[in-house]
């Protein structure tokens, strides 16, 4: 998909198009405690998504990193709901398969929501399982770190699936569905 294409995207089926009320005064990104580790803080994403540069948006690791703290939305004198778009751009991201080369958190969010689509739950364990069989030389880098916490039984292995699991099966799927249809 082009550039194009997908701001298109972005603004009719992601609801983007809010964004045009942007007025760059940088709140959002003044306001966000993880702004200085961000490739573009909020307003510079915003920007490049209004103008077009959609593949570099979606390639930086800003809405990975964002914490929805939702600062950025108190203080944004245009109402924008800028945790929300963070929101649709990772999941633009994923659906397009677009990644900056090298970007591990979208790893970290496939190890995250495997187990929890699965069990309605995660243990750190899994979670640590399923981002080592891909980024195995971190995961060596933390194996002291996992070993001084199963030391202290900080680390849960057995998996307690959330109570109605075949409800939470149907949720999930009726979110499929609804997402397929729009
Ligand atoms: S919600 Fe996200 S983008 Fe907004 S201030 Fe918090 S971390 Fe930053
Ligand atoms: S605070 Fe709102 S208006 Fe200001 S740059 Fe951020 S998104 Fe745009």
């Amino acid at each position: 998909m082009d550039n194009a294409a997908l701001k298109a995207r972005f603004f009719e089926k992601y609801h983007g198009e809010e964004i045009r009320n942007c007025i760059q005064c940088g709140s959002c990104s003044g306001s966000c405690p993880l702004a200085p580790f961000m490739d573009y803080g909020p307003r510079q994403l915003f920007e490049l998504a209004r103008e077009g540069d959609m593949e570099d948006a979606l390639k930086a690791n800003t809405m990975w990193l964002c914490v929805s703290c939702y600062n950025c939305v108190v203080k944004c004198p245009r109402d924008i709901v800028i945790t929300d778009h963070m929101y649709a751009l990772k999941k633009m991201a994923i659906g397009e398969g677009i990644q900056a080369p090298g970007a591990k958190l979208p790893d970290l969010y496939e190890a995250f929501r495997g187990p929890v689509e699965r069990y309605g739950k995660i243990t750190d364990i899994q979670v640590m399982n399923r981002y080592a069989f891909r980024h195995p030389v971190d995961a060596m880098k933390k194996a002291s770190l996992a070993l001084k916490l199963a030391k202290r039984k900080r680390l849960e292995h057995k998996v307690y699936p959330v109570k109605n699991l075949v409800g939470f099966k149907k949720v999930m799927t009726k979110a499929r569905e609804l997402e397929k249809a729009s």
